[in-house]
């Protein structure tokens, strides 16, 4: 099958797999299947310099298999980041299931995976992402030691989301200080994108601090929820991206800020959970910083889930997760400022932190 959609897109078929864009220096790139359950995931894992790879794992009815080949090159690159701006001894990495988890997903599907990722003896540990729920984590947990985010009840963190839902609220605080002299986001008009398990926290922290908080989001059900719990304002409009508001969190999938999108735009700031926000990290970074937007990384601020199941293999508590997370706020200061002064993106400037990292990682 992969053969096939590899061959129906020319532009793929033609470029030798190694020097595709998104396939970065990937140090291993695992192609899982499983006839009895149906079972096709990808596992990327992209460095290891800085200890095992870490990463969540996505189940997702992806449009065509390289669709989530792509996503699973770019996500387990993002980790690497991640780990190592927020000074994590972790390397990075990251895993697809090709289907839609509300019918497709199954225990034994799950353990199945489990057992795939068990194969890599710990080069690769897996967590939650998109689709995926601690339980699932806590079936994988049955056939391999190698995974995080399981339950409470069995020795886990539990869920990494409402924490990761803090660091993006420090990221956005962070950004607001830079930009408008304080970080108070009360009267501040926020425009939310997707309103899952981070979402909805953001929500709840957004508008508890008495920000003006408008929701989108492709299940009506979950707006409708959302909106009663909190008092949000449901985005009733066409077209989400010509909204005026001071923020933009992007919290549904990545590549939303993109060649359509980007002129749109009417924000002071960009800072959300979602992973890779920019469809191209040169073009779109560069494109906002001339509009004069400024953006949160999303690999910077978007770490509180990784904090918290890292916490799961070094066996911190809660008040350490917490004080790492809340760090999210100094670092995004710093990197706002290295980035203005230095005149490089954010992104850029944020890179260039972890990366640097990675090498004195590498010397050791
Ligand atoms: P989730 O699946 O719980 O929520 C995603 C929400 O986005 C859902 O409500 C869904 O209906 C909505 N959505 C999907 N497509 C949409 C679209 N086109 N337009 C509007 N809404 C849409 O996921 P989550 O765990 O909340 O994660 C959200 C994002 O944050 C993802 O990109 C994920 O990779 C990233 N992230 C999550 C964590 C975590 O701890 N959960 C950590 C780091 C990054």
């Amino acid at each position: 099958m992969i053969t096939e959609v590899l061959s129906a897109n020319q532009l793929k078929k033609e470029a030798p797999v190694f020097g595709q864009l998104s396939f970065n220096d990937h140090e291993q790139v695992v192609f899982c299947h499983d006839k009895d359950t149906g079972l096709k995931a990808i596992i990327g894992v992209h460095n290891t310099t800085l200890g095992p790879a870490l990463g969540g794992t996505r189940m997702y009815n992806y449009a065509t298999e390289w669709d989530a080949l792509n996503d699973v090159l770019r996500l387990s690159r993002g980790m690497t980041y991640k780990a190592a701006i927020t000074g994590l001894n972790l390397g990075g990495g990251k895993a697809v299931i090709i289907g839609d988890p509300k019918t497709m997903k199954t225990p034994d599907l799950m353990r199945r995976f489990g057992a795939f990722v068990n194969t890599l003896g710990g080069t690769y540990y897996t967590a939650e992402d998109v689709g995926m729920e601690t339980s699932d984590m806590d079936t994988v947990r049955e056939v391999t030691p190698y995974v995080t985010g399981i339950s409470e009840s069995k020795g886990g963190a539990g869920n990494p989301s409402p924490v990761t839902a803090y660091g993006v609220y420090m990221g956005m605080k962070a950004s607001a200080k830079f930009v408008y002299g304080n970080d108070q986001l009360e009267g501040k008009k926020i425009l939310i994108e997707g309103i899952g398990h981070v979402g909805e926290e953001l929500v709840r922290l957004a508008s508890e601090e008495g920000a003006q908080v408008v929701i989108g989001d492709i299940n009506k059900d979950r707006l409708e929820v959302v909106s009663a719990k909190y008092g949000a304002d449901i985005y009733k409009g066409k077209d989400l991206y010509t909204e005026t508001a001071d923020i933009y969190a992007p919290c549904a999938l990545g590549a939303t800020i993109n060649n359509e999108t980007i002129d749109k735009l009417n924000v002071k700031i960009i800072a959300g959970a979602a992973n890779n926000q920019l469809a191209n990290e040169s073009i779109h970074g560069i494109r906002l910083q001339e509009k004069g937007i400024v953006y949160a990384p999303d690999f910077l601020i978007n770490a509180g889930g990784i904090i918290n199941v890292y916490a799961e293999i070094e066996g911190y508590g809660r008040d350490q997760i917490m004080k790492k997370t809340e760090n999210i706020y100094n670092t995004t200061l710093d990197i706002l400022h290295k980035a203005k002064a230095t005149t490089m993106t954010t992104n850029a400037a944020a890179l260039s932190i972890a990366e640097e990292r990675i090498a004195a990682g590498k010397k050791q």
